[in-house]
């Protein structure tokens, strides 16, 4: 998932064959296979881009400067987002 400024931009299944590029205003993401990463940014404090790939749910990028937030969401087979109890 990406957000920006609380909004929902994309939501995109990651598969094997997934390679694209989402470019926002200040940053640019690149999702390859089943991960992704905030490739590009130009915020100061380039802490979107230090935190690197991801790989797993549950994991994130932020960029506060521009409000970005990327996640990795686990979705199961029925479509439901997973949740650890
Ligand atoms: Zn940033």
């Amino acid at each position: 998932e990406v957000w920006q400024n609380d909004t929902l931009i994309e939501r995109v299944q990651l598969t094997d064959a997934t390679d694209r590029t989402i470019k926002l205003d200040g940053n640019t993401i690149v999702l390859s296979g089943k991960t992704a990463k905030i490739a590009d940014a130009d915020c100061r404090d380039q802490v979107c881009v230090r935190t690197g790939i991801l790989t797993h749910a549950g994991q994130a990028a932020v960029c506060l400067p521009h409000r970005v937030v990327l996640k990795l969401v686990g979705v199961n087979d029925s479509g439901i987002d997973a949740v650890v109890s």
